[in-house]
């Protein structure tokens, strides 16, 4: 049997923060993870031996000092050992056949707005005040040199947006300022980035990255996403603690309502004083604890709640420079329909020929993400695993069907480009599903709905002692700046309790 002060499931973000931080703060963590690669979602793979492709890194918000991304990172210990690569432009998009790069800084962001849509300029005008007003509420919120019980005092009064903004879904602020649905659309075309239309979407959960995206910039991260996993999995490992990778856990040991040890499917026993599951709840409490542990109460809790979106990725690494066929921009938005809620419903159901999609060219934002700078291109789209055959000849013909598809369309707007491609290959919400074992291969976890969000989004403690719940499923949500904070924020609580049991 092997011991250690915490116990980690699942290297997803959110897990190698949680353990990188409780690293830093000097405990010996072990993490557990039953792919080849820590990183979850955050990952790279190769083809060929000379094509590396990003599976899911398009842009982090948040990266300058001080700021919440810079600043989680920090704490893991990895901020001096990624190299953060700032975009042009937070994406650019193909709105009635034109080409529209989207300007980072919010002032020219308002100049193109105002031009596209001078009916709605006072607004708009009106929309992006309160933006900055948002932002400066943000940065009260963030404050810890303010006291706890002085913040929780000003509160009211210095995060009204925030609080009003917190009931509100995307397109219930927006339409406080606007009327123009087709302005609605146009703003908010990045809602693939946080899966639901802006009809459903939590306000919080757009305008917060918005923010980030705008007033300080978009990144990418040099190497791709494996380098940040790389780098935290380095940190914990270089503190004396291990992430064992090809080690799929199948049990939480508990017991007196404690969790102590798991059980990996090799058969070894692990224990600890504490338990970080990056595994979904689902897993968690339904495939790795026993019914009896679990009130089943807590289980039909988050059982009821609703699963956000996968996403399917075509893979393409080509012999030559993108930009020979014209390709020159890092992240291209293809807008056919202007309507987002009917976009998602033809995603919903599987009609991609008249959904929107993007193309993410990752030989513009790091040449060297191949090892030998091999390009590679990625086409992506908000996906959904209903869509998917689960029968493995059905799938395969349907996977035919749909690559062939998207190559035309690859084709129609940069002819010439597929006589370039040497690598082909397309991830479904079943692909994502079988390498992180998230239900549907949901890549936000729950749905980031009003309802799924902020204090309503399940929490990271459990009814189970010793056991805490982090990653894209829990507060505060999904993508790469939610998981890392979920990750760092319970390594904190966890250190309050573990300096106490330890002293004790
Ligand atoms: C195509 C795509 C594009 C994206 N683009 C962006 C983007 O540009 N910006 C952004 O911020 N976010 C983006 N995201 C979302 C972001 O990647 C995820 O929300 C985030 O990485 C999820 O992290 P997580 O901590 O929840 O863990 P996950 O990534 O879900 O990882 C969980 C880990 O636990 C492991 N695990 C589960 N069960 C077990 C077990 N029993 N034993 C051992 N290991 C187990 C899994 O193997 C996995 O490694 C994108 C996602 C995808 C798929």
């Amino acid at each position: 049997m092997f011991s250690y002060d915490v116990l980690v499931i699942g290297s997803g973000i959110g897990g190698l923060c949680a353990a990188a931080r409780l690293s830093e703060l000097g405990y010996k963590v072990a993490v557990f993870e039953h792919h080849i690669r820590p990183g979850g979602y955050a990952t790279n793979f190769s083809r060929k031996g000379k094509y590396s492709f990003d599976v899911s890194l398009h842009g982090i918000a948040s990266l300058d000092e001080g700021e919440i991304c810079y600043d989680v990172f920090s704490k893991c210990g990895i901020m001096d050992r990624i190299t953060p690569l700032k975009k042009d432009h937070p994406y650019t998009v193909v709105w009635e056949g034109k080409k529209i790069d989207i300007p980072q800084n919010p002032e020219q962001y308002l100049t193109v707005l105002k031009e596209m849509f001078p009916h709605e300029k006072e607004g708009i005008s009106n929309l992006f005040q309160d933006l900055y007003s948002f932002n400066k509420e943000m940065i009260f919120l963030k404050d810890s040199t303010i006291p706890k019980e002085e913040k929780q005092q000003l509160f009211p009064i210095k995060a009204k947006l925030f609080m009003q903004w917190s009931q509100m879904t995307t397109e219930e602020v927006m339409k406080q300022y606007v009327r123009d649905e087709e302005f609605i659309s146009f703003f908010t075309l990045l809602w693939p980035y946080y899966g639901l239309p802006p009809r459903t979407l939590s306000s919080h959960y757009f305008f917060v990255p918005w923010l980030g995206y705008h007033l300080d910039g978009t990144y990418y991260v040099k190497g791709g996403a494996q380098a940040i996993a790389d780098a935290l999995a380095e940190v914990i490992e270089e503190k004396g603690g291990k992430v064992y990778l090809r080690q799929e856990v199948t049990e939480i040991i508990v017991e007196n309502n404690k969790a102590i040890g798991i059980k990996t499917k090799k058969g070894e026993i692990f224990k600890g004083k504490w338990i970080v599951s990056n595994a979904s709840p689902q897993m968690t409490f339904s495939k790795l604890i026993g019914e009896t542990y679990v009130d089943p109460s807590y289980r039909k809790e988050f059982e009821k709640l609703e699963i956000g979106p996968s996403v399917t990725q075509l893979y393409i690494g080509l012999k030559e420079d993108p930009s020979k066929y014209n390709l020159v921009d890092e992240d291209i938005l293809f807008v056919k329909e202007k309507d987002l809620s009917k976009d998602y419903d033809y995603l919903h159901n599987g009609n991609y020929e008249k959904a929107n999609f993007g193309i993410t060219n990752y030989y513009k934002l790091d040449p060297e993400l191949s090892p030998n700078g091999k390009p590679v291109i990625v086409l992506a789209f908000i996906d959904f695993i209903e869509n998917w055959p689960e029968n493995k000849e059905d799938y395969q013909l349907k996977k035919e069907e749909v690559t062939n598809y998207f190559l035309e369309q690859l084709e129609a707007h940069y002819p010439g480009i597929t006589s370039s491609i040497e690598v082909l290959e397309l991830g479904t919400p079943r692909t994502m599903q079988k390498y992180t074992k998230n239900p549907a291969g949901a890549v936000y976890g729950f749905a980031q709905t009003v309802e799924q969000s902020g204090l309503l989004r399940l929490e990271r403690k459990t009814p189970l002692d010793q056991l805490s719940l982090v990653g894209a499923w829990t507060r505060p949500g999904g993508g790469y700046q939610g998981a890392a904070v979920s990750g760092a924020s319970e390594a904190n609580r966890i250190h309050k309790y573990l300096k106490q049991m330890i002293s004790s």
